[in-house]
């Protein structure tokens, strides 16, 4: 059985590979590799996310560029001092010699041009006078009535507190892509280049199906031998989170005919998460159906843990392209790892985003770590990023794949190769950081 499961790599290679491919159907900026789709052993059609949104600026941190910004004048538009002090020529300011203040400027001030053997009172942010080379500094000033000079003690070099116009951008030059997911600083020089709103890629919509006839909702009293549905909230955090528009449709029974019918509703999404129903057990009838419904499966099975079980694939619909899914196992830490690992990377393409990548991070494990090979493991652990010499980590106490309590008491989950039978103390390891 284990001998026919994808390894971790080749089912990421796999998720890696379907974003390539749908990436170049979008013509979307994300890491195309025309060459790895042939990989994939069969046509991809892939659903397009390409309708785009405006929103305004402010709204748009978070959300995936789609349109080009560029600069609509040079950066700076003028020769700008960063510091408050006095413009001059370096050469004269060095000789120490007192010069005559021949005018003031400060920021939003038009300037005017230097004299020679003068200086002009400046401020930070404000143009520099023309013909003037060099700022020197406020506290580095020693004044006499209308004269200044420089202190003995110090030399201004020539471009000294000056960023000369269009040092930083120049007009017309592209500053931000498509495909980049917009953080404060993308806002910040959005704004500078006169950007109020942004065209954004739209959030891909994502349904969220639990199975499971032991579930009820969160807002019930279980019967004695039922559980509430934790996944679906869970997974529409998860899914937020990584930039996809959650739609929790109602948890339904481990009955073929409920799951059929919910599968059909959930195929105006853009990408399908189904929780539950996947494992070996007579009543894990997830697959079954999805194989009625006509799925192609990417893969049914990988060697890692928790999460072993967890299926790709995509579903036909008419008149539009293919649904991607994942059917995650129900095992809370089981459907969060293998969302992490697999469906956060193919929900950022959807969204747009030209990098997605699982999260990754190195840290020294505090304790060691024994077990059997063969699986690649993801275990809930906690890592302080403070720790010296380098981020450290340890693993969390659990009860398997079911205890949300350990879960929530972790920050990360620690990597453990699946050829490891042993890691020993302050080694550097892997994290997949949650
Ligand atoms: P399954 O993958 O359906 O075999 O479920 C594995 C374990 O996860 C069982 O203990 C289930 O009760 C539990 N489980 C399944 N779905 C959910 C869910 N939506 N919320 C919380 N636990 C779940
Ligand atoms: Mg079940």
């Amino acid at each position: 059985m284990e001998q026919s499961l994808l390894s971790y790599s080749e089912a990421d290679d796999c998720v890696r590979r379907y974003i390539s491919a749908f990436s170049a159907a979008n013509g979307s900026p994300a890491n195309s590799d025309p060459g790895s789709q042939a990989g994939l052993g069969h046509s991809v059609q892939i659903a397009s996310s390409s309708r785009d949104e405006l929103v305004a600026l402010a709204a748009a941190h978070g959300r995936v560029l789609a349109q080009a910004i560029c600069a609509d004048r040079d950066q700076p538009p003028f020769p700008r001092s960063t510091r408050d002090g006095f413009a001059c020529r370096a050469a004269e300011a060095n000789t120490h010699e007192f010069l005559f203040q021949g005018g003031a400027v400060r920021a939003g001030q038009a300037s005017g041009s230097l004299g020679a053997g003068d200086v002009w009172e400046i401020m930070t942010g404000a143009p520099v006078p023309e013909g003037a080379d060099a700022v020197f500094m406020v506290e580095h000033a020693d004044r006499h009535s209308n004269f200044v000079r420089l202190t003995p003690s110090r030399t201004v070099r020539a471009g000294e507190n000056i960023v000369p116009q269009g040092a930083e951008a120049r007009c017309g030059d592209l500053l931000i892509s498509p495909g980049v997911r917009l953080a404060a600083a993308h806002i910040a020089l959005a704004a500078q280049c006169g950007y109020s709103e942004l065209a954004v890629a739209r959030r891909p919509r994502v349904a969220i199906l639990s199975t499971g006839d032991e579930l009820v909702p969160v807002e019930s009293s279980p019967g004695p031998s039922q559980i509430r549905n934790s996944n679906s909230p869970m997974l529409a955090a998860l899914v937020a989170a990584a930039g996809g528009e959650p739609a929790i449709l109602a948890a339904i029974p481990d009955q073929e005919a409920a799951i059929d019918a919910a599968i059909s509703s959930a195929l105006s999404s853009d990408l399908l998460l189904i929780s539950g129903g996947i494992s070996a057990g007579k009543f894990d009838l997830v697959e079954d159906a999805l194989a009625r419904a006509g799925a192609k499966f990417l893969f049914r099975g990988v060697a890692i843990q928790p999460g072993k079980p967890v299926v790709f694939g995509q579903l036909p619909r008419q008149s539009q392209p293919a649904l991607p899914f994942f059917a995650l196992p129900g095992n809370p830490i089981s459907s969060a790892v293998t969302f992490q690992l697999f469906a956060s990377p193919l929900l950022a393409a959807l969204a747009g985003d030209s990098s997605p990548q699982p999260k990754f991070a190195l840290a020294q494990l505090a304790g060691e770590w024994r077990g059997k090979p063969g699986l690649t493991r993801f275990l809930p652990a906690w890592c302080d990023f403070a720790g010296a010499p380098a981020p450290q980590v340890r693993l969390i106490p659990w009860q398997g794949s079911g205890d949300l309590a350990a879960f929530a008491r972790s920050n990360c989950f620690l990597v453990v190769s699946a050829e490891a039978e042993e890691i020993s103390d302050g080694s550097t390891v892997q994290i997949l950081l949650s």
